[in-house]
C-alpha cells in the first residue's frame, strides 16, 4: 500500500468511527480522544449527517463524561450489567481483565483502534442486553474506572467462580450479582 492510500485508509476509518461515536451520542471531548478531529469538524459532520435528517433523534453532547462508579455496583442488577458490559470490553480487547494481579488495565492500543473497538463492545452490550440503561459515556466511565483508574475490578465469585466487577474499596462478600440475584429471586 502506498503511503497516501493508507493515509487515506486511516482517514476514512477516522471519519467512520466519528459517525459511528456520533450515533451512540458520545460527548464531543470522547471523540477528539480517540480520532484526532477538532470540535469544529465533529460539529460539521453531526450538521451533515445527523442534525438535518428528518426523524433525527440524535444529541451531540458536550461537556465531560460522568465520573461516578455507583451506578456500576449500587444494586445486584446495576453490577449485573456492568459485568456484562465489562466483559464484552475484555472480549474486544479493550480491558485486561488483569486477573493474576487483581487489577485491570488497558490493552496497547492507538486512540483509533481503541475507539472501534470500545464501540464494538458497546454495540454487543446494547444487542444483548434486554433493557441496556448505560449510555455510551456512562460506558465509557466505566472503562476508565476498570482500566485506567482501577476504581473497580473484576472480583471472582465463590459460588459459582465466575468474574464481576466490583468497586475496589467496598467490602466484598464474593458474590457475583447474578448469584445474588438468583438467591433473591
Ligand atoms: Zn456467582
Amino acid at each position: 500500500m502506498r503511503v497516501t492510500d493508507n493515509r487515506y485508509a486511516t482517514e476514512m476509518a477516522k471519519f467512520n468511527l466519528a459517525v459511528r461515536m456520533i450515533g451512540h451520542e458520545a460527548r464531543t471531548g470522547t471523540i477528539r480522544r480517540c480520532t484526532g478531529f477538532s470540535e469544529d469538524r465533529i460539529r460539521k459532520i453531526y450538521g451533515t449527517y445527523f442534525k438535518n435528517r428528518r426523524g433525527n433523534t440524535v444529541k451531540r453532547r458536550r461537556g465531560k463524561t460522568p465520573r461516578q462508579i455507583t451506578c456500576f455496583v449500587a444494586s445486584s442488577r446495576q453490577q449485573s450489567e456492568a459485568t456484562l458490559l465489562g466483559c464484552f470490553m475484555v472480549n474486544a480487547g479493550v480491558v485486561l481483565p488483569g486477573l493474576s494481579d487483581g487489577y485491570p488495565h488497558k490493552t496497547r492500543l492507538d486512540n483509533l483502534q481503541l475507539g472501534e473497538r470500545f464501540c464494538d463492545a458497546f454495540e454487543a452490550y446494547q444487542a444483548l442486553h434486554p433493557e441496556p440503561q448505560l449510555c455510551f459515556e456512562n460506558a465509557w466511565n466505566l472503562y476508565r474506572a476498570l482500566a485506567v483508574e482501577q476504581e473497580l475490578y473484576f472480583a471472582s465469585c465463590a459460588l459459582c467462580q465466575g468474574i464481576y466487577v466490583q468497586d475496589r474499596y467496598a467490602l466484598d462478600y464474593r458474590r457475583c450479582p447474578f448469584c445474588e440475584l438468583k438467591a433473591s429471586g
